[in-house]
């Protein structure tokens, strides 16, 4: 039956940024499409464990460094068993015109965006081979992987390296039955975008500018995201799929 190849019935999934937003509503569908989930994040993901109950459990780690990493999948695989999925989220983003663009705000979004991600996905394929098994890394990407936005460089370099490095693991790693892909988000209604939403006349550009008229949600994103994990997607490698209400299309 077509509905069962979405099944995540007894995968398990790292989701980062676990706490709010977008990494909280992969959780969810996560748990609901049959999953156990281990969420990171560097603030306790309370909210989210009240929600789920024993098909999560949260690993406390700071992604501005590579550091954590073996204690993440360590913890997973002491609480779950096993890896089958990472969805790697967390991300920041800094605004500042690029003539003063410090070189903090360069590679403190370099960090977690980009090397954190490219070595935690290195770790979670060698977990794979450890296991002898497949499985599917889905990066959150952004409109800014194919567009160059403005005041936002740090943001842009890593999210034009995601959808790249997408491509590249895909690449080596399809022919082991390791998925790589992405999802671009385009405009959602999360923190990541509080200063934005609360700018009336931004806020007002934006929604003209989206053919859907609306903000998205992170129930938006669940649908992409359970694909992208589910043997639905088997034959999707390298690709940055948007869930941007057609934005990126105008
Ligand atoms: P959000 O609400 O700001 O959530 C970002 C998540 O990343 C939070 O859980 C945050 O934890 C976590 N995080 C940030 N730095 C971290 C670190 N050093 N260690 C561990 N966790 C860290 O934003 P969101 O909108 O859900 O964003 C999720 C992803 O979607 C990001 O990669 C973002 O770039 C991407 N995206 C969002 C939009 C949008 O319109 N919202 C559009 C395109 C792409 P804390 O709460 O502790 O900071």
């Amino acid at each position: 039956m077509i509905l069962d190849k979405f099944s995540l019935k007894g995968k398990v999934a790292i989701v980062t940024g676990s706490n709010t937003g977008l990494g909280q509503g992969i959780c969810r569908a996560y748990v609901e499409a049959g999953a156990k989930v281990a969420g990171v994040s560097r603030r306790p993901s309370d909210e989210t464990a009240a929600m789920l109950g024993d098909n999560f459990y949260n690993v406390i780690a700071d992604l501005g460094s590579t550091q954590v990493i073996p204690r993440v999948i360590d913890e997973t695989v002491a609480e779950f068993g096993r890896v089958d999925i990472l969805v790697n989220n967390a991300g920041i983003i800094k605004r500042q015109d690029s003539i003063d663009f410090s070189e903090e705000n360069w590679d403190t979004v370099m960090n977690v965006n980009l090397k954190t991600v490219f070595f935690l996905i290195q770790a979670v394929g060698k977990q794979f081979i450890k296991q002898h098994s497949g499985g599917k890394i889905i990066n959150i990407a952004s409109m800014l992987s194919y567009q160059g936005g403005i005041r936002v460089p740090s943001y842009t370099a890593s999210k034009s390296a995601i959808r790249g490095i997408t491509m590249t693991l895909a690449n080596e790693w399809a022919k082991y039955g390791v998925n790589v892909n992405g999802i671009a988000p385009g405009y959602m209604a999360t923190n990541n975008t509080q200063a934005l939403r609360q700018d009336e006349e931004r806020s007002a550009d934006i929604l003209a500018r989206i053919p859907a008229g609306r903000w998205g949600t992170p129930e938006d994103i669940e649908g992409a995201a359970v694909f992208l994990a589910s043997a639905a997607s088997d034959y999707v490698n390298g690709f940055t799929i948007a869930v941007d209400g057609g934005w990126l299309g105008r």
